[in-house]
């Protein structure tokens, strides 16, 4: 038998010990094969010896030079400067933390170099702890000299420490221990390297690599992981299409009664296009399989009453229904929303979101286990363990894209204890442009709402300078002060929610300051659930007037007085995002106004994407153009679409490569079913495989 690299846990390597494992895990790198798929994310090129007069502050770069100085400076901090000079100019290195040895080391005459990036320091260009070697006289020029791996990291946890792990790994490959699974035939037709070489090539790339190339992610050996990545993928749709056809599902021939009262009571009539998507689910629930189905529509357009008649249909059948929801904001508003529709007809609704604690929680998982209450909406607390239902036979999904693929299958899995599948009603309001759906949804029907409810007015966008931020907050006040209620939407580049929402709160206090008189709320991510909800009612009624939130109002709020949004900012997010954002003013009679106020100075780039945004409130307009704009993904290995999670692929940068992938896969399927497994459980999460057994 034998050793597989996935059976070998990290510990065996030297230098892990339960404390480094402990941190290598926060990575998901639990065995010897994670570590030979856990890619850099970037390489720097150190194959050229800049001179110090070209260097420009920012780069990384590596330099040589003479020692003609080293002492300790006292100052703030002390610190070991040791100045060094080529033909071209001079900079200074500094140590925060050295030692006596380093100090001599470093002595005037030596040659030294040395790598790290160019700051501006008090005494010129500096590099601080640069990492760097001292020259012997007659050595030849080697040592740093090749193109070295950036990857990803945790805290406690090196670049030094990872590639040396990497190293360890790549000593242990060989082709019986990481299996070959696509065979010869399909790689020579495809021209895809091997993986061993592959592989290995992405931890070392040889000298004369394309940087740019490898930057792009075209590099064949990119393309070699993500093709046989993009194929696992596509196997296990090709797979689940095959067994969903097979099982069974509770068998729905009419829409019923209770949708007609649903109707009935609203205070509109469906558009053509709800009617006819509503048509298109009940047509699946005809069939006695379950429906897998994505309702695309843009924002406003009306996805939650289609929603709500797919529950009636299946509520008037004595089954239960699962609304699940990304945020709590939006999951309260849904809740909200289907109490004030159906609790009227008789029909009960619960909640369960994570922060439900005590008698209350006991009280809803009571209610839903018991089935008394027909329809349950929540976040992701509905896959909680407790969570039982007595016979859930549909589950809608809001914003898919939030949710990965096996959060869906989780929920599923809820239906399954009442011993039938559940229909699954996916709703997203961010347009997948086709080739993408075609890939990431291949086991999906799906359906759009292309219409619009009437008596919208379009959004006016404009795209301001934050040099103009008075005359903005200004503007906000004449609004207010006209009766109508305007968002102040904050972002950050950080990835950070805690600096996000600490910029929302600064904001907030600013414009309570500026704007005397005028109601100003504040709503971000780390408020308490029922402050947070407490916050959105008094803006809904009214009692607020300004709202200053962070992205998380980006799905779903509904507040059709609010006519007003200034978004900060802008060029930082994503144009769907924007997209979103703005979607949720234009919702009442009132035109309504958006402002992108930007951070000058901006980029031509910056500057044509926020024009989109001027001209055309099509979301899938604004999709295509984004992808168009924005091209193969800056970082190696970029994951924006969201749609998937994936290890090495990228759907926008690879989406040449589907084509083939999907012909590679159907060809695997027929010809090599016994590679499908092996596959699979190499790149799908644990729980997205159990389909495949
Ligand atoms: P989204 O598709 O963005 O989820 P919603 O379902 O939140 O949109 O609907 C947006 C608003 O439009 C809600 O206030 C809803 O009540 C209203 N609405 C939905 N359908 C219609 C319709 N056919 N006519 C008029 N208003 C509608
Ligand atoms: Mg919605």
């Amino acid at each position: 038998m034998i050793d597989a690299l996935d059976t070998q846990d990290i510990k065996e390597l030297k230098g892990v010990g339960t404390a480094m494992a402990e941190k290598l895990a926060k990575l998901n790198l639990h065995t010897v094969q994670d570590l030979l798929f856990h890619l850099p994310i970037r390489y720097q090129d150190r194959t050229r010896i800049v001179p110090i007069g070209q260097l420009r502050f920012g780069d990384e770069a590596v330099i040589e030079g003479e020692v003609t100085g080293c002492e300790i400076k006292m100052g703030k901090r002390r610190s070991l400067i040791c100045r060094l000079r080529d033909h071209s100019g001079s900079l200074c290195l500094r140590f925060f933390h050295f030692s006596a040895a380093q100090k001599k080391q470093l002595e005037q005459g030596k040659r030294v170099r040395c790598f790290g990036e160019i700051r501006r320091g008090s005494t010129g260009f500096e590099i601080y702890h640069p990492e760097y070697s001292i020259l012997k006289d007659d050595e030849p020029l080697d040592g740093i000299d090749l193109l070295t791996p950036i990857y990803p990291l945790t805290e406690g946890l090196t670049q030094t420490k990872i590639r040396q792990l990497c190293e360890q790994a790549l000593d242990r490959l060989t082709p019986y221990n990481l299996r070959e699974w696509l065979p010869d035939r399909l790689r020579e037709s495809f021209s895809l390297p091997s993986l061993a070489d592959a592989i290995k090539f992405l931890h070392h790339p040889t000298q004369d690599t394309n940087l740019e190339q490898l930057k792009l992610g075209s590099h064949p050996a990119q393309y070699r992981l993500s093709f046989e990545e993009l194929m696992a993928h596509q196997l296990s749709l090709i797979n689940k299409r095959v067994l969903s056809k097979e099982d069974k599902a509770i068998t729905i021939s009419e829409a019923g009664a209770l949708q007609q009262a649903l109707l009935a009571q609203l205070p509109f009539s469906p558009t053509n296009a709800q009617l006819r998507v509503s048509q298109e689910i009940l047509q699946d629930f005809s069939t006695g399989h379950p429906m897998l189905r994505l309702v695309q529509g843009d924002v406003g357009s009306g996805k939650t009453l289609v929603a709500a008649m797919a529950a009636a249909s299946i509520v008037q059948q004595g089954h239960q229904v699962a609304v699940m929801a990304p945020t709590e904001i939006l999951a309260e508003q849904h809740y909200l929303n289907f109490k004030g529709w159906f609790e009227p007809l008789g029909i009960k609704v619960a909640w369960m979101i994570g922060k439900l604690k005590g008698k209350q929680r006991e009280a809803e998982l009571a209610r839903i286990a018991s089935g008394e209450a027909a329809i349950v909406v929540g976040t992701h607390a509905l896959f909680q363990e407790s969570v039982t239902f007595h016979s859930m036979a549909l589950a809608i999904i809001d914003e898919q894209h939030r949710f990965g693929v096996h959060q869906r299958m989780a929920l599923r899995e809820k239906g399954l204890q009442a011993g039938f599948q559940p229909h699954q009603l996916i709703m997203t309001a961010t347009p997948i442009p086709r080739t993408l759906a075609m890939s990431a949804y291949a086991d999906l029907d799906s359906s759009v709402i292309d219409e619009l409810p009437p008596g919208r007015t379009p959004v006016n966008t404009v795209v301001i300078s934050d040099q103009r931020r008075e005359e903005v907050i200004q503007r906000v006040r004449h609004a207010c002060e006209e009766g109508k209620q305007a968002y102040w939407v904050c972002t950050l580049i950080e990835e950070s929610e805690a600096l996000q929402c600490q910029a929302a709160e600064d904001t907030a206090l600013l414009l309570t300051e500026q704007l005397q008189g005028i109601k100003v709320g504040l709503v971000h991510g780390r408020m308490k659930a029922q402050e947070k909800a407490d916050i959105m009612a008094s803006f809904k009624a009214g009692a607020l007037q300004l709202l200053v939130a962070t992205t998380v109002i980006e799905v779903g709020v509904d507040v059709p007085n609010a006519s007003l949004m200034v978004i900060e900012n802008p060029e930082r997010l994503g144009l769907a995002q924007l997209h979103q954002l703005r979607g949720r003013v234009g919702r009442g009679q009132a035109a309504s106004h958006c402002v992108l106020l930007y951070r000058a100075p901006l980029g031509q780039q910056g500057r044509a994407r926020l024009s989109i945004m001027r001209e055309t409130s099509d979301g899938f307009k604004i999709a295509e153009k984004d992808l168009e704009l924005r091209g193969p993904g800056e970082l190696l290995g970029s994951r924006q679409t969201g749609l998937l999670e994936f290890k090495v692929a990228d759907l926008q940068r690879d989406k040449a490569l589907l084509g083939d992938v999907q012909r590679a896969a159907t060809e695997l399927y027929q010809n090599y079913p016994d590679h499908v497994s092996p596959l699979l459980s190499r790149w799908l999460p644990k729980h997205n495989q159990y389909l495949n057994v």
